[in-house]
């Protein structure tokens, strides 16, 4: 599932349901629109980022 947060609209992607958002820390997102799920998959395919729960390894 796709989820973006209410408060910096950071983008991101995860298996389980996210009670806060992993780059500000808000504890409001929700389910990101088909906008939203092309912005972030266009944007992982142009900087070729690492997805963001594998940055901690
Ligand atoms: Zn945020």
């Amino acid at each position: 599932m796709y989820y973006t947060c209410m408060r910096c609209r950071y983008t991101f992607k995860t298996e389980s349901e996210p009670d806060r958002c992993p780059d500000c820390g808000y504890n409001e997102v929700r389910t990101s629109t088909e906008k939203e799920k092309e912005e972030y998959e266009s944007f992982r395919k142009e900087f070729n980022q690492v997805p963001i729960e594998d940055r901690s390894v």
